[in-house]
């Protein structure tokens, strides 16, 4: 969580500045944001408020190391070594970094070291691409030879939110790296320790100067000067559906594209064939990791009627073992990344007291967590009506809604029936319509008898709908982050 620069204190790690050239330098005003220990309720470290004077610096950078400096000039196998050089340094820092990220959003420990892990496979999964990414020849008339290319963007302009800070810098950048973009990048400023922390390792790593560069500071200045530079070629963004309306507009008075992915309401849709004991873990995980902060958390508990007492019975349950807790303590979830999305879960649930919707089942909020930590207990509300906020909105928070079906049709229905899709889990013994269904669903990824599958960054990844649009993760982040050129040659 952050906070405009309050009085200095011994006890806080100080600002670093802005990342440019592989070196810190000040930021352009001086100014300061505080930085929150969520599970605490206290600052602990300070970042630099970027504003327009640095992402202008920073683009400037980032374009001269594309067009005059060693970047541009890199082989892509040197380029793949580099990203790959990155991933095992991650992996030797791993216990650093997964410390400094569980402090910085207040996960548990174990899901701060997993989220490491993925970062570092990001740098290894992409570094391995860098050379293997190519056009096609394309037969045409006599006389003609026909090939295309996939050139780099050049410049690329990254924002990413404080829900998986690591993650997200992995995710976003290695694949524009690996086909040679330069990059600049504004994290979030509620968590974006480790991101800083990165960016030094890239430098170690042997990124040149200028490939990678990083501006800390408040969506309002330096995120909206970043979306508005005439430097940018891409845009990618990951956050809030409100925010991604600002992106993909600059986008356009800029004429380039962009990518957003901007949250979810993700069904897992039960049928009663179900093997429970098989689903039950991921049914209740998609909604509690990270606390529910997770754009693709399973956060519609869609299940047929005939099995709505067996289902929900088990659900509840296992809801009611759960306990929130601080980093350290490593139990099934931590804190809200701040009091107003602390605020904002409360809130859903107040209302959903106010409209009825019975409490079927609470976990609780671990003894012995700091008092002002933002920690909220993870509830399961049910049957929700269809037409309700919490059926219908994303609440990131560990807030599950189950809803009641008839049949196929109608699962399909219900499952589609909000204004995101991004993914969907389908639960049955049934292979024919667990097909039939997962082709139905409106949903950029559709998992059967599964959910998630740790996040396999092999796998293209992305939305439909108000969850957004283009893929992250697998071979096909890379056409996203490449034009295709064709060139025509005649030789008769
Ligand atoms: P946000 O969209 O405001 O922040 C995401 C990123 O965008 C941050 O880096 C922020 O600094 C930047 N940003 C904010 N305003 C900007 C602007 N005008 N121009 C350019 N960049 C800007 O998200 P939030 O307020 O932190 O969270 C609000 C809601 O967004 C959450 O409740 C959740 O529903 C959603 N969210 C989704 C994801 C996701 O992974 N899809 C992540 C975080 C939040």
């Amino acid at each position: 969580m952050a906070a405009e620069g309050s009085a200095p204190s011994a006890a806080i790690e100080p600002a670093k500045g802005i990342f440019i050239d592989n070196r810190w330098r000040p930021s352009h005003s001086g100014r300061t944001v505080d930085v929150y220990a969520p599970a605490e309720g206290t600052v602990f470290a300070r970042i630099a408020a970027g504003d327009a004077a640095d992402i202008d610096a920073a683009v400037a950078a980032a374009r001269k190391a594309r067009e005059t400096g060693a970047w541009g000039r890199l082989a892509p196998a040197e380029r793949g070594r580099i990203l790959s050089r990155l991933g095992l340094l991650v992996l030797d820092h791993a216990e650093e970094l997964a410390l400094l990220e569980a402090r910085d959003t207040g996960k548990p420990m174990k899901q701060a070291r997993a989220d490491i892990q993925a970062c570092a496979r990001y740098f290894e999964f992409f570094g391995g691409a860098a050379d293997k990414f190519h056009g096609e020849t394309i037969p045409f008339m006599n006389g003609y030879f026909v090939a295309t290319e996939r050139e780099p963007h050049g410049v690329t302009g990254h924002i990413i939110p404080w829900n998986y800070p690591a993650q997200m810098f992995g995710r976003t950048l290695a694949p524009a790296l690996a086909v040679g973009n330069a990059t600049v990048i504004k994290p979030a400023e509620d968590a974006c320790l480790t991101p800083l922390r990165l960016a030094e390792l890239a430098a170690e790593a042997g990124f040149p100067e200028g490939a990678i560069n990083l501006v800390p500071g408040i969506g309002t200045e330096a995120g909206a000067a970043l979306i508005a530079h005439r430097g940018i070629d891409f845009l990618s963004f990951t956050g809030s559906p409100e925010v991604g309306v600002l992106v993909q507009t600059a986008a356009a008075r800029n004429h380039i594209p962009c990518t957003l992915e901007l949250g979810g309401k993700s069904p897992q849709i039960v049928f009663a064939d179900v093997d429970l004991d098989s689903a039950l873990p991921s049914l209740v995980n998609a909604i509690v990791q990270n606390a529910g902060q997770t754009c693709s958390a399973g956060s519609r508990l869609l299940v047929e009627k005939s099995a709505y007492d067996r289902v929900v019975g088990a659900v509840s349950n296992r809801f009611a073992t759960l306990r929130a807790g601080t980093p350290a303590m490593d139990l099934d979830l931590g804190p809200l990344i701040n009091p107003r999305q602390k605020k904002r879960v409360e809130t859903f649930c107040a209302n959903a007291a106010t409209d009825g919707i019975t409490l079927l089942a609470e976990g609780r909020i671990a003894d012995g967590v700091p008092k002002d930590g933002y920690f909220v207990a993870p509830k399961l509300f049910g049957p929700v009506a269809r037409a309700n906020t919490l059926a219908r909105d994303e609440v990131f928070g560990p807030i599950l809604a189950v809803l009641p079906f008839e049949d196929e049709s109608d699962a399909v229905a219900l499952a589609n029936g909000t204004d995101f899709g991004l993914i969907a889990g389908v639960w049955t013994r049934d292979a024919k319509r667990a097909t039939r269904v997962g082709r139905k669903v409106k949903a950029g990824q559709v998992y059967i008898n599964a959910y998630g599958a740790g996040g396999g960054i092999e796998l293209p990844f992305g939305g439909m709908k108000k969850s957004g649009h283009g893929r992250e993760k697998g071979m096909a982040a890379l056409q996203d982050v490449t034009t295709l050129k064709t060139l025509v040659m005649k030789h008769d």
